[in-house]
């Protein structure tokens, strides 16, 4: 394997078409997960990535290392469920020694939380989000096949003693699925110190059950949070990030990911890389870019950074916003296509 060091000079950071500039890296470290979130991978047969495809921790270093000089200051690991792939501490060791990265982050389910909050911390992980979409055991068990909703509590409390702060939750909230509980989730929230982001149901590869019908919009959720907890004000956010912020009237403050009703592509600034090596600009990108082969090959990095300035350059995507213009919108891709293309799936190109 060939990895490069020294970077020619490049105007940082680089701009697409229509002017955003390459900031955000979502780095997938496995496809795999401990859980099938019925919004996800409500499927019992999946196309998994080849092992022997999976890019080593090296070279993922390597790959984010050839981003920074075009301008990638934060990555966030995510999959499938990240702490599911061995060496993860190691990785984020390694990402935090790039001296130009201000911000390592992670996503995950919690599941492994418990065993992992320490070994995260001591590697430097700055920033954590856990997904927690109930409060109810037996609706954890029945939407995710795991009766694991015990185990992401535990983790939670984990991380807050291991110095995670803040902590964000992140929730989707499905109609007649677990909306109930858009007050008590906010509450539990609130009353443990955590922030939570509530995520609007999104129709992105994987998401097979996807309905308008099922997305509880930002409005919804606004005019539920006034109703219950009092008027929330506005806090002030840069615009490329994806969550709106609101401070409550009793203290806290929580967001809201308004991607299928609000989408923001407008002021999207976020690559993915799949485990295997593959680049995306856009979440419902279906046109990825090896960077495996590149990476590997005579050149290493440097191939990367050439490939990735003239693919970001070109880009022109606005996934969401086009499917927002969508008549009979449903899920965006079938399962047969999903098959066949497994980086399309959401668990795949990193949520
Ligand atoms: N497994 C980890 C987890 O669940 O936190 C990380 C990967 S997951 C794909 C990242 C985020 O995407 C999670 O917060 C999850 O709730 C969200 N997500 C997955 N499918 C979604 C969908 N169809 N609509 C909205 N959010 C979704
Ligand atoms: Fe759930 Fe995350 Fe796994 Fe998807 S990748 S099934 S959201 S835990
Ligand atoms: Fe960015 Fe694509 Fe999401 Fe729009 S749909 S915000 S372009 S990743």
């Amino acid at each position: 394997m060939a990895l490069f060091c020294g970077f020619m000079s490049l105007p940082t950071p680089i701009q697409d078409l229509a002017g955003r500039a390459l900031r955000n890296l979502r780095l997938s470290v496995t496809d795999r997960c401990n859980l099938r979130c019925h919004y996800c991978m409500p499927e019992h047969d999946y196309t998994w990535l080849p092992r022997q495809d999976r890019l080593s921790l090296e070279e993922l270093t390597a790959i984010t290392k050839a981003l920074v000089p075009m301008g990638v200051r934060q990555v966030r690991l995510t999959g499938g469920e990240p702490l599911l792939r061995r060496g993860l501490d190691q990785l984020i060791a390694q990402l935090r020694a790039i001296p130009e990265m201000e911000d390592v982050a992670l996503t995950t389910n919690g599941v492994l939380l418990v065993e992992q909050a320490e070994i995260l911390k001591a590697a430097g992980l700055q920033r954590l989000t856990v997904s927690l979409d109930t409060l109810k055991a037996q609706r954890f068990e029945d939407s995710t096949r795991q009766d694991f909703l015990p185990r992401v509590l535990a983790g939670l409390m984990a991380a807050s003693r291991n110095g995670f702060q803040p902590i964000k939750l992140n929730t989707v909230l499905l109609r007649g699925s677990n909306d109930d509980e858009l007050e008590s989730l906010l509450a539990f929230a609130l009353e443990s110190g955590f922030e939570l982001r509530f995520i609007e149901y999104m129709d992105v590869g994987g998401a097979q059950n996807w309905r308008q019908d099922l997305v509880v919009s930002r409005d919804e959720i606004l005019a539920r949070v006034r109703k219950h907890f009092g008027e929330p004000e506005p806090v002030a956010t840069p615009d490329y990030v994806p969550a709106r912020r609101w401070q409550l009237p009793q203290g806290g403050t929580f967001g809201i990911v308004a991607s299928t009703t609000a989408p923001f592509c407008g002021t999207c600034n976020r690559a993915r890389i799949t485990a295997d090596g593959r680049f995306f600009t856009c979440l419902y990108g279906t046109e990825g870019m090896d960077l495996r082969n590149l990476v590997r090959q005579e050149g290493g990095a440097r191939n990367v950074v050439q490939a990735i300035e003239g693919r970001w350059r070109d880009r022109n995507d606005r996934g969401a916003e086009e499917r927002l213009g969508q008549d009979d919108r449903g899920a965006f891709q079938g399962v047969e296509d999903l098959k066949k293309n497994p980086h399309w799936e959401m668990h795949t190109k990193g949520g």
